[in-house]
């Protein structure tokens, strides 16, 4: 199957480090236009000189749309938006401080609502788009500790089936996706104990760690024509994360 991206325009929100910046990277190797929004930019890091950056904090409205004219101005119009700005937020409910809640809506939610939002115009007017939305398998399975991400995730599936319906008169497709566990700065999962690493690896039927550029392979799929009838949809790209109780099982542990 040949995916031909060449110069579309795609937006990756979130791309100053993690996932997405290797999304980011990922698209621009594919041929296209890509711009990363995220608060800020460190010179020497980051998705590298063939992506462009603009500053944008997601949860604020005047900046997205500043950001969005920006992108607009810059490159035409846009094709592809990644909303992968995110933000983890940990402790029991009975814990939780107000802020912290509001905070993790604020990025997780609201920032996918306010960037989706200002992009669809874009995309109505040229007859065509791709919005892609970071979820994760905590919309589905959630852990103890994760109820203001676990339900952020989950609003985030809510939001795109709504969203897909919304934009399907002009042909716009708009998917969710669930990774499973990736060791970034947001989660430490590479710098945990071996024991506890092996407790966490124990629940993936593919028992390794996931790699950005297993998600940035799931997205330049659902970026290209050959998923042109896949929308409304949480796909799973958690390496079995969802699909069985006790996967270590079969790996003889
Ligand atoms: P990360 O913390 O490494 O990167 C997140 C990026 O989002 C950062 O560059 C940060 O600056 C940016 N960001 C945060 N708030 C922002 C705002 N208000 N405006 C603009 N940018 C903002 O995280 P990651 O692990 O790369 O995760 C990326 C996405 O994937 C998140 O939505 C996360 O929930 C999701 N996800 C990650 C995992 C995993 O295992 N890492 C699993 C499931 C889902």
């Amino acid at each position: 199957m040949h995916l031909d991206l060449t110069d579309r325009v795609v937006v990756v929100t979130g791309a100053a480090r993690g996932i997405g910046a290797v999304i980011a990277a990922r698209f621009a190797a594919e041929g296209c236009r890509v711009v990363a929004l995220d608060l800020a930019f460190d010179a020497a890091a980051g998705p590298g000189p063939d992506v462009d950056r603009v500053v944008c904090d997601v949860t604020a409205p005047d900046s997205v749309r500043t950001a969005v004219d920006t992108v607009v101005e810059r490159h035409g119009t846009i094709d592809v938006l990644v909303n992968n700005a995110g933000i983890n937020v940990e402790g029991l409910v009975a814990d939780l401080d107000w802020d912290a809640w509001r905070r993790c809506m604020d990025v997780n939610v609201g920032g996918t609502f306010l960037v989706s939002r200002a992009v669809s115009p874009v995309m109505r007017a040229a007859g065509r788009g791709r919005i892609v939305n970071a979820a994760s398998f905590a919309a589905i399975v959630p852990s103890v500790g994760s109820a203001a991400y676990a339900a952020s995730k989950a609003a985030v599936v809510q939001f795109t089936r709504v969203l897909a319906s919304e934009l399907g008169p002009w042909g716009i497709t708009v998917n969710a996706y669930a990774p499973g566990m990736v060791p970034t700065a947001m989660n430490g999962f590479a710098e945990m104990p071996p024991e506890q690493q092996d407790r966490l690896l124990d629940t993936l039927s593919l028992r390794r760690w996931e790699t950005p550029d297993d998600v940035a392979d799931l997205l330049v799929f659902l970026a290209s024509d050959a998923a042109s009838y896949i929308t409304g949809t949480l796909v799973d790209v958690s390496g079995g994360k969802l699909a069985t109780q006790i996967p270590a099982r079969a790996h003889g542990r």
